[in-house]
């Protein structure tokens, strides 16, 4: 019962003061994802420092889940280098399909109230919007 209002006051705060929505000067990479089954459309910016993500934000609309994941995703990945943020992303994805372990979770740190998702099918796709799109974003610069 504690969990569940955790997770709807998590949702809510990142909601209603969404710390990283923002424009980002200096950004050096961008990318749109789309869930077209909700309607959630969003774009991630990234300004990477070599390997390093030196500062990141996000902007566009969308559901409160989709909207809540890509701000504590950014909370949670700014300052990380690539491999972790991948590293982390891996698990969130994981923990998403009730495939995670408590260590793991823990890692997550705020983002890991979103494991409920995983027994909410309509909106998996909203929880992953945002770290699937990092996560496209990090591998695709790992092959240039
Ligand atoms: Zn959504």
């Amino acid at each position: 019962m504690e969990n569940k209002t955790f997770y709807n006051e998590s949702l809510t705060e990142h909601n209603v003061h969404p710390y990283h929505k923002h424009a980002l000067e200096g950004a050096t990479m961008a990318l749109e994802g789309v869930n077209p089954s909700c309607g959630d459309d969003i774009v991630l910016l990234l300004k990477m420092d070599g390997n390093r993500i030196a500062d990141a934000s996000f902007q566009g609309d969308g559901c409160a889940i989709s909207q809540a994941s890509a701000d504590m995703m950014l909370d949670l990945i700014i300052g990380k280098d690539r491999e972790e943020a991948l590293r982390l992303a891996d698990i969130f994805l994981r923990m998403i399909q009730g495939k995670a372990s408590a260590e793991e979770l823990e890692e997550l740190e705020e983002s890991s109230v979103l494991s409920d998702v995983a027994h909410m099918p309509a909106r998996v796709k909203c929880a992953c919007l945002g770290w699937h799109t990092v996560k496209e974003m990090l591998e695709k610069k790992k092959d240039e």
